[in-house]
C-alpha cells in the first residue's frame, strides 16, 4: 500500500558510504546535521512545522519523513546544504511486508504508472526508462527483470511513451528493499564530502576578498569544523569592512554551521614594520606575522591547522618562495585548498556558494593599507630574518593575541 500520510524522501550519502567499519559513526554524524539543519529555522511557524520531520538511517540510506504541509523545497534546500549528502530523492513509499513478488510487481507498478502519468503532465515527455532494484536479494525478481515488468506498467498507463534504454526523456527509479518498495524520478545532487565534525576543527585567515570564503567551505566540505581569524588596520580600515566579513562569515554559517570569528587589530605591527623594514618587504613580513598570531590563536582554541584562501602565485605573496618564507614561522600545518585553482574557478565556487557579491563589495582590507609599490617576488629568508632582528616580534605578537576580540556568528537557516 502506498504511504500518503506523509512525504518521504531518500538521502544518499556519497563517500560516507565507502567508510568500511566507520561507516555507522559517519552516518550517525550525517543523521545528527540533518536534524541540526532542519531544527534551527527562525520562523516559529517553520520551526515547529519541521519541528514534526523525522530523520533516520536504513541500510545504507537516510530516510527523512516530514508531515505533507512541510515544503519540499525547504526541506530540498536544508538538506542539500549539509557536507556529506550525495543526493535526495523525494519519493513515494509502497508497503510490501508479506505481500508476493508478483503482487509487489503489481502494485508497484501501477504507482510507476501513475507517476509517470505525473511527469508526463509537467514536461511533457515521450520517451522514458526503468532503473530497477532490488536492495532486499531475498527478492526473488532481479534487477533488470524488475525494471522490464514495471515498465510494462507504464507503457500500459500512458499511451504516448516508449521505452528508451539510451537516451531517454525521464527515468523513474524502483527500488525494492526489504518491507517498501520506492519509486521515484529525480536525483538532486548536493554537495558530496563529509559530515562536519569528522575532521577536528581548524582557524580559517579570514579577509573580506573571494579567496578565503571558498576555502572555508571547501576545508568544512571535507568535515572540518571552523573558527575563523580576521585581521584589521582600524581606523584605516573602516567599521563597515568589518561588517562584511562578519557578513562572509554569516553566509558561510549555513555550511559550516555557527563561526567563532577572532579579530585583532595588525596596524601597531604594521607601523612598526613600515617604520623599521625595507619597504619592498613590507606585504611578506606582515603575512610573517599574521601566521604568528594565527598559530597562537589556533593552539589557545583547539584549532588543528591553519587555512588560508592562498593560490599559487596569484600575487607577490603567493609565489612559492614567498609561502615558504610565510610558513617558516609557524609550526602547524597550514592548508590551502586553493593552491592549484584559477581565479576563474574559485569565483565559480564562490558564486555557488553564494559568497561572491558580497566579496565583490569594495572595502579595503589591512593588506591594503601599507601596499608596497614593488613587493618582493622571491624573498630570501636570511634578508627577512635580518628585517624582523629590527622588531621585538615576540612583544609585538603578544601585544596583538592580548588584543584579540571574538564575535560568535550565528547560524543561518
Ligand atoms: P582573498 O580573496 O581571500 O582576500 P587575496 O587574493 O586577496 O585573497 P591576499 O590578500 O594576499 O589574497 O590574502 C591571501 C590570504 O591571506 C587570504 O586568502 C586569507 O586567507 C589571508 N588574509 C588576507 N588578508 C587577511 C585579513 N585581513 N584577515 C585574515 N586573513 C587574511
Ligand atoms: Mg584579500
Amino acid at each position: 500500500m502506498i504511504n500518503t500520510n506523509e512525504k518521504i524522501y531518500i538521502v544518499r550519502c556519497g563517500e560516507v558510504a565507502l567508510k568500511g567499519q566507520n561507516k555507522p559513526y559517519f552516518e550517525r554524524m550525517l543523521v545528527q546535521r540533518i536534524k541540526k539543519i532542519l531544527n534551527r529555522a527562525e520562523d516559529e511557524a517553520l520551526k515547529s512545522n519541521l519541528g514534526k520531520v523525522s530523520v533516520e538511517r536504513n541500510d545504507g540510506l537516510i530516510f527523512v519523513r516530514t508531515p505533507l504541509d512541510v515544503s519540499e523545497a525547504e526541506i530540498l534546500k536544508r538538506v542539500g546544504r549539509v557536507f556529506g549528502v550525495e543526493s535526495i530523492s523525494p519519493a513515494k513509499e509502497i508497503a510490501i511486508e508479506n505481500m508476493t513478488a508478483d503482487e509487489v510487481i503489481d502494485e508497484v507498478g501501477h504507482v510507476a504508472a501513475e507517476t509517470m502519468l505525473g511527469i508526463i503532465e509537467s514536461k511533457h515527455i515521450k520517451t522514458f526508462k526503468i532503473e530497477g532494484k532490488r536492495a532486499d536479494k531475498m527478492f526473488p525478481v532481479e534487477s533488470p527483470m524488475i525494471a522490464k515488468r514495471i515498465g510494462a506498467y507504464v507503457l500500459k498507463g500512458c499511451k504516448v511513451l516508449s521505452v528508451d534504454v539510451h537516451n531517454p526523456e525521464a527515468i523513474l527509479h524502483v527500488n525494492i528493499r526489504r518491507n517498501f518498495a520506492y519509486v521515484y524520478e529525480q536525483k538532486i545532487l548536493a554537495f558530496g564530502g563529509l559530515p562536519l565534525g569528522t575532521n577536528g576543527k581548524g582557524l580559517v585567515l579570514l579577509s573580506g576578498g573571494i579567496d578565503s570564503p571558498v576555502a572555508t567551505f571547501l576545508m568544512a566540505h571535507r568535515g572540518m569544523y571552523m573558527e575563523a581569524m580576521h585581521f584589521h588596520s582600524y581606523p584605516y580600515t573602516s567599521e563597515r569592512a568589518f561588517e562584511k566579513v562578519k557578513d562572509l562569515a554569516s553566509i558561510l554559517t549555513t555550511y559550516c554551521g555557527r563561526i567563532r570569528m577572532h579579530s585583532v587589530n595588525l596596524l601597531p605591527i604594521q607601523e612598526a614594520i613600515v617604520k623599521n623594514c625595507p619597504e619592498e618587504e613590507t606585504t611578506i613580513l606582515v603575512r610573517r606575522f599574521m601566521m604568528r598570531i594565527s598559530e597562537r590563536i589556533a593552539k589557545a582554541n583547539d584549532c588543528m591547522m591553519l587555512i588560508t584562501g592562498e593560490s599559487l602565485g596569484q600575487v607577490a605573496s603567493q609565489t612559492a618562495e614567498s609561502l615558504v618564507v610565510t610558513d617558516s614561522t609557524v609550526s602547524m600545518p597550514v592548508m590551502r585548498p586553493l593552491i592549484a585553482m584559477d581565479k576563474v574557478d574559485i569565483m565559480d565556487i564562490a558564486k555557488e556558494i553564494g559568497t561572491f557579491d558580497t566579496s565583490i563589495q569594495p572595502y579595503e582590507d589591512c593588506c591594503t593599507v601599507f601596499l608596497p609599490k614593488h613587493p618582493v617576488t622571491k624573498p630570501r629568508l636570511e634578508r627577512i630574518l635580518e628585517s624582523e632582528s629590527k622588531l621585538d616580534v615576540e612583544a609585538l605578537v603578544d601585544a596583538a593575541v592580548a588584543s584579540e576580540e571574538i564575535v560568535v556568528i550565528n547560524s543561518r537557516d
